[in-house]
Order: structure tokens, then sequence, then C-alpha cells
């Protein structure tokens, strides 16, 4: 539940507190994370209270009503900490609840956002199964009509928060293969719906996905976002550039952490009776490190205001969750190295850190999709920047 003075705050009063959470609870919080293998229920309840399961969603949906570059600058800070802090609510406050807002009949808005925006209703987005990862048209789960409903039948992997959501968007046929998808809402605990968390994380792993089984679940009609059926690509698609602009704030955010952490250790790691940070091979590697964050940086603030102007720059997103994922994992590969043996043993930050990075290259589109994307559209966007086409 979103605490009632947060709604009265200003952006900067409100940014300052989230500056303040992250730093005096979110990173102190790591190490008990790291030993329970999950985020601790108090910090959940505390990341509620401060509004972060609220951040994108408007105030007449519960939410802070905050604008994309607003919620950037927001995810710069609270990214400081580990990227599953944010994992534990990105799933609602991003595909599942754009989705809902977007195109939810009135009685679905008005049954999961509040509640979303609160807190209390954790939401996953079940697209991705064994056949269907990039090529998200693939997909086998299927949705038969019944006289009152629809009984689905499938299964899901690598989903997010799907272990403890309450509500999933799940996507499935709802005709013979061919036909397009159709997203509902299916309550997480009803019969038929198993959960099973892998055996492994090699990152993420205080925030595990988890596979989906679904089988003979029954769900009303009223289960069916937006009541029609066929439009399920679209409504995975609605929040999309939404995401991925959070997704390349969030390895901007830990770029900057991973960042911190290694120009601190190499002011205090003495070899050859100097400081590590005098060698100029490190030097170089915290001073380019530095240079690529702040490109980042400049260019996700850049597509946030763009975004706020109207149209999301949909290639404009993609490059920058091209880079920006791919800027964290170089910045977190040199991080490792200027740690030298501690970059591999004991409790660092830094080398769980490089390995959380990793995973955004992968999800919200694989880097490959998008320099695929981008060079599809090469002719048209250097023909509208003004430069030679
Ligand atoms: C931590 C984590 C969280 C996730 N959370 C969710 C979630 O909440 N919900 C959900 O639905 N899914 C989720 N996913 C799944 C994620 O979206 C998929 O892993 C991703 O779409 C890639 O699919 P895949 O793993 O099947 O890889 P594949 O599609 O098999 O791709 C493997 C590799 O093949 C290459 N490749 C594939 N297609 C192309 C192409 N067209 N052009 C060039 N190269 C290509 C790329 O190098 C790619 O990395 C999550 C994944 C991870 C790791």
């Amino acid at each position: 539940m979103i605490d009632p003075s947060i709604r009265d705050m200003g952006f900067d009063e409100y940014l300052a507190a989230v500056r303040r959470f992250t730093d005096e609870e979110l990173i102190p919080g790591e190490p008990e994370m790291v030993r329970l293998g999950h985020v601790p229920e108090h910090l959940v309840d505390r990341i509620a209270e401060i509004g972060l399961f609220g951040l994108t969603l408007p105030r007449e949906h519960g939410g802070l009503g905050w604008t994309v570059e607003q919620q950037v600058r927001l995810t710069f800070e609270f990214t400081r900490a580990s990227a599953v802090y944010r994992s534990r609510f990105s799933t609602t406050i991003g595909l599942v609840s754009q989705a809902i807002a977007a195109y939810g009949t009135a009685t679905q808005r008005e049954k999961y956002l509040d509640a979303m925006a609160n807190g209390n209703c954790v939401a996953s987005f079940a697209l991705t199964e064994l056949e269907a990862g990039t090529d998200a048209t693939a997909v086998r789960t299927t949705a038969r009509a019944t006289v009152d409903g629809y009984v689905l039948n499938g299964s899901k992997r690598f989903i997010t928060n799907a272990a403890w959501a309450d509500v999933l968007l799940v996507f499935a046929r709802t005709a013979p293969a061919g036909r397009a998808l159709s997203a509902f809402l299916v309550d997480r605990t009803a019969p038929g719906v198993t959960t099973r968390l892998p055996e492994q994380m090699n990152g993420h792993a205080e925030g595990p996905v988890a596979e989906i089984e679904l089988e003979n679940v029954h769900v009303d009609r009223d289960a069916l976002l937006g009541g029609t059926e066929g439009n399920g690509l679209k409504h995975a698609m609605r929040g999309i550039n939404h995401a991925r602009t959070h997704v390349a704030a969030t390895a901007v955010g830990q770029a900057s952490r991973i960042l911190h952490e290694a120009s601190d250790y190499a002011a205090g790691r003495h070899q050859f009776g100097h400081p590590i940070a005098e060698f100029g091979a490190v030097q170089a590697m915290l001073g380019r490190s530095y240079a690529e964050l702040e490109a980042g940086r400049a260019l996700v603030l850049d597509c946030a205001r763009e975004f706020d102007r109207g149209v999301p720059p949909k290639e404009r997103i993609s490059a920058a969750k091209l880079y920006c994922t791919e800027m964290a994992s170089e910045v977190a590969d040199r991080a490792v190295q200027v740690l030298g043996g501690e970059g591999i043993v004991g409790h660092n930050p830094v080398p769980r850190m490089w390995r959380d990075v990793r995973a955004l290259r992968i999800y919200e589109g694989v880097s490959q999709l998008h320099e695929r994307n981008l060079a599809r559209a090469l002719p048209a966007l250097l023909t509208t920047t003004g430069l030679p086409g």
C-alpha cells in the first residue's frame, strides 16, 4: 500500500526519497537478499509503501502519474541497487498493467489496476514458451471456448515472478494453429495452474523465473483481456516501448553502481606501492566506462523526453535498449578486471551484478533482434535524421 504522504510529494522530493531508500535500505539489504535467495518480504512491503509498484500508472488508476522522463530518472536511482529488486515489481508496473490500462474492459481496470499500483496484486507476463522465444508468434498454448469461458492448456517458461504472482497474463491461441493470439488474466491459484522454479539461475539468482503448466484451466469469459479474441500480440506489444526504455534505464543504473564500486576499489587497492587507480591501464578501463555510461544515460533520457512529447521513438528506444544493456555488460566486465581475484572470489557485489546485467541483453528482445530491426529501418532513419540516406 502506497504511504499516503508519498502522494503529496512533488517530483524532486520523491526522487530524493527514492535515492535515500536506495542508499539506506535497498543496497544495505542486498546481503540478506542473497542469503535468503529472494527479496525479503519486509523489503517488498517497503517497495510498495514508497510507491514503486505505482511508478507508471496514472493517478486515476492508483499510481503516482509520473512522466516517462521522471520514471527513467527514478529508475536510474533505484537500479543502483540489485536489479532483482526491480524485477520484483517490473512485470506488474510494465507489460501487464500497461496492457490492462490500454485495452482492459472497465471491469478489468477496476479489478486490477489500483491493487497493482499499491503492490497488492503482483502480475506476471506469460508469453515465452519452449518453441516461442524471440519468435513470439510461435505460441502453442491453446484456449478452447466453452459455453461460459475458455479452457487453457500449455506451458510457459522463463516467466518472471510467476511463482508468487497473483495474476498471470497468459497468451494463448483461441483457435487452431495459424490463428491470432489472445490474452487472458488467469488467477495463479486456479485449479490446473502449477509453477516450478528452475534448479539453477545464473544471474538474477534472487529473482528466479518459473515455468507455468496450464492443464485444463477453466477461466470465465471476462478473463479475456479487452473482451475480444485475436488481439493478443497487439496487447503484448502495447507496453514494449515503455518496457524497453525502462530496461535501458536499468542498465544505466546498474552500470553507475558497478563503476562506483570499481572506482572505490581501485582507490583503495595498492600494488607496487601505489593505488591501482594510478595505473594508466586501470584509468583507461574506468574512464572509458564513465564515457559510455553517460552516453547511455543521455540516449535514454532523450528517448523518454520524445516519448512524453507523444509518439514513442520506436527505433531510438530499440537503439537505447541495445546500447545500454551491452554497455552495462562491458562496464561490469571491466569492473571485474579491476577487482582482480576479488571479482571472482568473495562477497563483492560486482560479480553478482555482472551476472545480473548479462540477462538484460536477453529479455525485452535479444540484442540481435534489435540489431536486425535497426539495420532494416536504417534507410528511413538516416533520411529522417537529415543524414545521407
Ligand atoms: C531473467 C529472464 C526473465 C524473463 N522474463 C520473462 C517474462 O517475464 N515473460 C516472458 O514471457 N518471457 C521472459 N523471459 C524470456 C525472454 O523473453 C526470452 O528468453 C527471449 O525472448 C529469448 O528467447 P529464447 O530464450 O527462447 O532464445 P531464442 O529465441 O532461442 O534465441 C537464442 C539466440 O538466437 C539468436 N536469435 C534468435 N532469433 C534471432 C533473430 N531473429 N535474428 C538474429 N538472431 C536471433 C540470438 O542470438 C538469441 O540470443 C525472460 C528471460 C530471462 C533470461
